[in-house]
């Protein structure tokens, strides 16, 4: 009874941190991604143009974020990217109406979503395309994240993205009925961050053979549908960090939004990663990541 309750308890307060710190970023720092991706915009098109690349605002924040991304995992598109979040809640929300209205949830399997994955690499490469061949005033025409932006600003978009607009309102509908599509299946800047190397002690990896039966909890809770990377046992039986870092399987930790669900779902206790913990330390992990965040993007936006 006692465990219940602060299972409970746990999970209230877990809960709330999190939306705490979503909430704080998604309203401080609501333009971080588009204006990453403006980096990576300019970076193409001074290459494109054989000039030098100056160390514009966009170019820092884009440095930031990716140094960040090494560091931490993608813990920016798990907890401080504002399409991100705006994603999670429409999702979250067609889920309790589902729930209420007792019908079953509608998802991709995951053998699709690890195909739809590589959407994401293509949409970089065109957007990135059209920068290299000075045609970057298309984006600004099609960007849902332009619409998004001026919504977000409490301002109606422009007349001259209407094609935009259509965007934006198809991916919020299918962002309704699968967890993080966008991210997951179309984001550019999410294609750069997920093929950036992860520092060992920020991946996540498991002990099989530690595994409760044929538990899948993992796999289920992971909004990207990961499988963990199975480690090596030392001559303790304690799993090591993986040692590959980046596998394009099903397993890759750049795919991983580093939202820390697997690990305070598995009931064995058996995911490891030194920077995403368990119950309390999980959280302050949380918190003390999103400072730095916060303190970083500070520096560089204002
Ligand atoms: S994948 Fe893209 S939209 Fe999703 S959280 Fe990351 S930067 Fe934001
Ligand atoms: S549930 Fe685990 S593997 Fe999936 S995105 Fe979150 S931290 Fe990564």
């Amino acid at each position: 009874m006692n465990m219940n309750k602060n299972i409970k308890d746990f999970k209230n307060i877990s809960f709330l941190v999190k939306v705490i710190v979503r909430g704080l970023f998604f309203f401080i720092f609501p333009a971080a991604y588009s204006s990453a991706f403006s980096g990576a915009k300019y970076a193409v098109s001074r290459i494109s143009s054989g000039e030098p690349i100056e160390l514009n605002p966009f170019v820092m924040i884009l440095i930031g974020l990716l140094a960040f991304t090494i560091l931490f995992g993608r813990y920016f598109c798990g907890f401080a990217c504002a399409f991100g979040t705006y994603g999670d809640v429409l999702y979250e929300i067609s889920v309790r109406v589902r729930k209420k209205f007792k019908k079953k949830p509608f998802a991709f399997s995951i053998e699709s979503g690890l195909w739809l994955k590589y959407g994401k690499y293509i949409c970089a490469v065109a957007l990135l395309a059209l920068c290299y061949f000075g045609k970057e005033s298309i984006i600004g025409k099609i960007s849902p994240w332009t619409v998004f932006s001026r919504l977000e600003a409490l301002s109606l978009p422009d007349k001259g993205n209407i094609i935009g607009v259509f965007i934006f309102l198809a991916l919020s509908i299918l962002m309704l009925f699968e967890k993080r599509f966008f991210c997951r299946f179309l984001c550019p800047m999410g294609a750069i961050f997920a093929i950036m190397p992860v520092f060992p002690p920020s991946q996540l990896g498991r002990n099989r053979s530690r595994c409760f039966g044929k538990c899948k909890q993992c796999i289920n809770v992971c909004p990207a549908n990961i499988t963990i990377t199975d480690t090596t046992c030392d001559e303790n039986g304690e799993a090591d960090i993986p040692e590959i870092p980046i596998q394009l399987g099903d397993s890759s930790m750049g795919e991983c939004f580093a939202c820390g669900k697997c690990v305070e779902s598995c009931p064995a206790n058996n995911i490891k990663s030194v920077t995403i913990l368990k119950e309390y330390k999980g959280l302050m992990w949380i918190v003390i990541k999103g400072a730095v965040l916060a303190v970083l993007l500070y520096f560089l936006m204002f």
